[in-house]
């Protein structure tokens, strides 16, 4: 655990959240400012900065949450009108917490570009 990261400090429960999935590797739990009518974060337990700091070790947990994404998004009730998973990295993807996290959005239609 990173003792400056906020999304460590979720993990440990030091920080309260509102949790809506958990097991072993992961946490999820709704964005603080949501951006859509449904907008929930995946979160690692394990402190990682951002994508770019993922090790070959790392492989079980990323199969592992695109395996629980969807579930998540069957259980907010987005399976059938779809969503939109998002990985902001670093500077210029607007990442703007250092611990890596999948963004879950649904509810609206997402627009092409993104912003
Ligand atoms: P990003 O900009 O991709 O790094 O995403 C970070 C997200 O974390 C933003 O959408 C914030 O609204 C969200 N966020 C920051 N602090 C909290 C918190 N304490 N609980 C829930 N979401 C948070
Ligand atoms: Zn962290």
């Amino acid at each position: 655990m990173n003792q400056d990261c906020i999304f460590c400090k979720i993990a440990a429960k030091q920080i309260p959240s509102q949790i809506i999935y958990e097991d072993e590797y992961i946490l999820a739990f709704p964005d603080i400012q949501p951006q859509a009518p449904v907008h929930f974060l995946v979160i690692p337990k394990k402190h990682i900065e951002s994508l770019l700091e993922a090790q070959p070790e790392d492989s079980e947990l990323f199969g592992h949450v695109m395996s629980i994404l969807p579930e998540i998004a069957r259980q907010a009730n987005l399976a059938e009108d779809g969503f939109r998973v998002v990985i902001n990295t670093k500077h210029n993807g607007g990442q703007t917490v250092p611990h890596l996290h999948w963004h879950i959005l649904g509810g609206r239609f997402m627009t092409w570009p993104p912003g």
